[in-house]
């Protein structure tokens, strides 16, 4: 039997010597908020995108703000997937519009794109698909959707720093997406995130809006060159991202590609190693399309919906943590209240919820330590 001598996390960040000795040059530099670093890290994310990047302090920040910034208000409503992290819908509450959940496929866990449609009312203002565990949306249909009936798109891209959909990195195409960089992330940059956007009417009210609706960055304030005198347009919030944030991001987004390949590695060997347990549990499938998957997550279901909390604490047991993501979000008694949600609207959403399980999976995960996993799993269901 495979040994390990410590507890296996779902996920954990690598942070490089490199990455360690930027932020201690910021931290030594004087200038911890707002500044170079921050400019220096949205300049390297919008190389990146070919398009340009805002940095805020979450994606949940970045999420509302581009709500705001495409003129979503009380009484409008926006179409998104229930299974997903509650920030997805949550930020359309908070703006008074209401969340409108089209069910997912029960294979991909993805929304699904042909449910959309008929779920598009005269207040519909936006789609919100999320690139479930970072495999793509298929988006063709859903941008489809969107031009024909005049609505706007905002891809929740937290799990999909590196995803590819057809040939294209996720971000460098269609209308606004936002990225997540919190820990748990395939990329960090300790918390944070990142909008993707072209309009410059946007741009401006984004950057207004993660400012407390100062017209006039900080940095430019306290520079040598900066007038000290600004103007407040609107009251926003203060969302920014700070030089410390920003110096973690700067390299991970050097490192992202090799922490990916080493998660789809691993999400290989995981995927192969479960084939010949089809009868008890089903892994996430796989487009037609041409993808390349972000290996953010690595999410079965347990067939037999319920063994899920056994196998939970079998494997914690055996130190190994695993998260159950996510709880579809018609479920929690908010969205019941509020906006008239019951179980059993979303039958696939909830098929998945009941079942789905994810899997330690992060660049630090040693072979061992995975074929430990593997060994734990195939035990469970002996
Ligand atoms: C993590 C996550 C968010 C929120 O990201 P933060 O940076 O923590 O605000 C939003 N949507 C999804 C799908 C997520 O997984």
């Amino acid at each position: 039997m495979q040994k390990v001598d410590k507890f296996l996390p779902l996920s954990r960040p690598t942070i490089s010597d490199e990455t360690i000795e930027e932020v201690t040059k910021v931290l030594k530099s004087g200038w911890l908020a707002t500044g170079p670093l921050t400019q220096k890290f949205e300049a390297s994310l919008s190389e990146y995108f070919g398009r340009s990047a805002m940095c805020l302090t979450s994606a949940t920040a970045g999420l509302q703000a581009a709500l705001m910034a495409i003129g979503v208000k009380a009484g409008d409503e926006v179409v998104t997937t229930p299974l997903t992290f509650v920030a997805t819908s949550n930020v359309i509450a908070m703006l008074g519009a209401k969340p409108v959940f089209v069910d997912i496929e029960k294979d991909t866990f993805n929304i699904d794109p042909k449910k959309i449609e008929a779920a598009c009312t005269s207040k519909t203002k936006a789609i919100m698909p999320v690139h479930y565990a970072g495999l793509p949306v298929d988006l063709d249909p859903i941008y489809e959707i969107a031009k024909k009936k005049n609505l706007r798109v905002i891809e929740d891209a937290a799990h999909a720093m590196g995803t590819s959909y057809k040939g294209k990195k996720i971000g460098t195409f269609g209308d606004i997406q936002v990225f997540s960089f919190h820990p748990i992330k395939n990329m960090t940059s300790g918390e944070g995130g990142c909008v993707v956007l072209d309009s410059e009417a946007e741009k401006k009210t984004l950057g207004l809006q993660r400012f407390h609706g100062i017209d006039r960055s900080i940095w430019d304030r306290f520079s040598k060159n900066g007038s000290c005198y600004y103007d407040v347009v609107f009251p926003g919030f203060k969302s920014n991202m700070s030089d410390i944030q920003a110096a973690i991001g700067l390299h991970q987004l050097q490192e992202l590609e090799m922490l990916n390949i080493r998660r789809r590695h691993l999400s290989d060997r995981y995927r192969k190693a479960f084939a010949n347990l089809f009868d008890k549990i089903s892994m996430q499938g796989i487009p037609q399309y041409d993808f390349v998957h972000s290996g953010h997550l690595f999410p079965i279901c347990i067939l037999d919906a319920t063994k899920r909390d056994d196998f939970m604490a079998f494997l914690k047991e055996r130190s190994v943590g695993t998260t159950p993501y996510y709880t579809p979000l018609h479920l929690f008694s908010y969205y019941q209240k509020a906006f008239g949600y019951k179980k059993g609207d979303f039958p696939n959403a909830e098929y998945v919820g009941e079942r789905i399980v994810c899997l330690p999976l992060y660049y630090d995960l040693q072979k061992n330590e995975q074929d430990y996993i593997i060994e734990q799993v195939h035990e469970f269901f002996k």
